[in-house]
């Protein structure tokens, strides 16, 4: 069992570790109070070479797997969860095309990502089924002009990057629309430029603003037969993309828990009450012991999680790992976030101080890519069905 990251690995995270503190910490209050995207941000990263990080170098990329982009989020995360979310997106809607997709769908999707010519989003959730994927009502019927084509109508809400996106991984019916059977879901890439493809509402968001979330509206698309990400029915295939994920948001929580324990710590052994610093106290002590160890186990999880992913184990029964690392990560940051506020009291309520920017990031975490009640569910699953068993 080898704990240490490579060479290679740990001078990514000295990189991304620099530039994060460079670039995205003075920027990170200004981009919350605007909420306007950060273009600078995204060519920073374009330069750095991170939004190929996980992509392939034969398609363009850096070829640093699932944990290469982890450490870079972590980094990133520790100041600011929306360039955290921007390097995300460069694996969200391209996890599909790269499990699933034909050689020809890499050939044209991945290598503009990496470059940066080009950015993606991912259609999953709609208004009435967010945690419930099978309710989706987006349908997608054979193009009576086209042979193997389709034609896509549908609402997709809560899409992150929405209105920056060149290109949508999007998930529609193709089977009986009130089947359950995940045989009857499609994975499609859709382009934003094509006729019937638009940006609709965009949200007001409690946190992680300047990129935004928001509606895609389909209306009549025609999606040609080689748009199809895998198989007809291949949402079982596709939703890998999801479980490969786990360790990659986990990662915005880990970081942004980093970030708000060590800014609460640097205060407390300032901040003076009752003739001592508030870090002399012994309950004061605790609570960010007890912060450290969490902020740990949630690296632990995360890397091994992440390890798995890049060596292909992110089918049914690795789940429960991955979904560990994704639950603890992004609860322990709500915790953390929390903590710091409580440790800077007055003044960590008060926007001077980034705690309570943290504290309204963090949220969105425990809700996105699987809620975590969703994720107890899969880990449970595990227990019950042998998966997660120590013996
Ligand atoms: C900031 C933000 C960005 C997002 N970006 C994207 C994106 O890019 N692409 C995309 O497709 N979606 C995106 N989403 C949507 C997100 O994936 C969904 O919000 C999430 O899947 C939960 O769905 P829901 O909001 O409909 O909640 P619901 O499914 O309605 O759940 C409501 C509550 O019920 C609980 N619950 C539901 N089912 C169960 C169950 N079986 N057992 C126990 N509890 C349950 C949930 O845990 C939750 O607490 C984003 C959401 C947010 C907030």
């Amino acid at each position: 069992m080898e704990f240490d990251l490579s060479p290679e690995l740990a001078q990514l995270q000295q990189t991304v570790r620099r530039l994060a503190h460079d670039k995205v910490r003075p920027r990170a209050r200004e981009i919350d109070v605007t909420g306007a995207y950060p273009q600078d941000l995204f060519d920073a990263f374009r330069d750095a070479g991170l939004l190929g990080l996980c992509i392939p170098e034969a398609y363009g990329g850096g070829g640093a797997g699932i944990l290469g982009l982890t450490l870079a989020i972590e980094e990133v995360a520790k100041h600011s969860n929306t360039a955290a979310l921007m390097l995300l997106l460069t694996r969200l809607p391209t996890g599909p095309v790269m499990i699933a997709g034909s050689e020809e769908q890499k050939q044209r999707y991945l290598p503009a990502v990496a470059e940066g010519t080009a950015r993606a989003a991912f259609g999953l959730s709609e208004p009435q089924a967010g945690s419930d994927v099978m309710g989706m009502r987006t349908r997608a019927v054979p193009d009576p002009d086209r042979p193997g084509g389709w034609v896509l109508t549908g609402l997709k809400c809560w899409m992150s990057g929405v209105r920056e996106a060149d290109w949508y991984t999007v998930f529609a019916k193709t089977g009986d629309p009130a089947s359950r059977a995940h045989d009857s879901v499609t994975a499609f890439v859709v382009e934003r430029a094509w006729p019937g493809v638009s940006v609709g509402r965009t949200d007001h968001k409690m946190g992680v603003r300047g990129v935004d979330t928001g509606e895609l509206v389909l209306e009549s698309v025609r999606v040609p037969a080689e748009n199809v990400i895998g198989e007809v029915g291949g949402f079982r295939l596709a939703m890998l993309g999801l479980n490969a994920m786990r360790p990659i948001v986990a990662a915005r929580g880990i970081g942004l828990a980093e970030g708000a324990l060590m800014y609460a710590t640097e205060y407390v052994k300032e901040r003076e009450a009752f003739g001592q610093t508030i870090a002399d106290f012994q309950g004061i002590q605790w609570e960010i012991a007890k912060c450290a160890v969490d902020i740990e186990a949630a690296r632990l999880l995360t890397y091994r999680a992440a390890a798995l992913a890049d060596a292909g184990k992110f089918t049914k029964e690795w789940v429960p790992y991955l979904s560990m690392a994704k639950y603890h990560a992004t609860e322990l940051a709500v915790r953390a976030s929390g903590l710091a506020v409580q440790l800077l009291g007055a003044a960590g309520y008060m926007e001077e101080h980034p705690t309570e920017q943290w504290y309204r990031d963090a949220k969105q975490l425990t809700i996105v890519e699987g809620t975590s009640q969703v994720q107890l569910g899969l880990i449970a699953r595990g227990v019950l069905q042998g998966d997660l068993w120590w013996d």
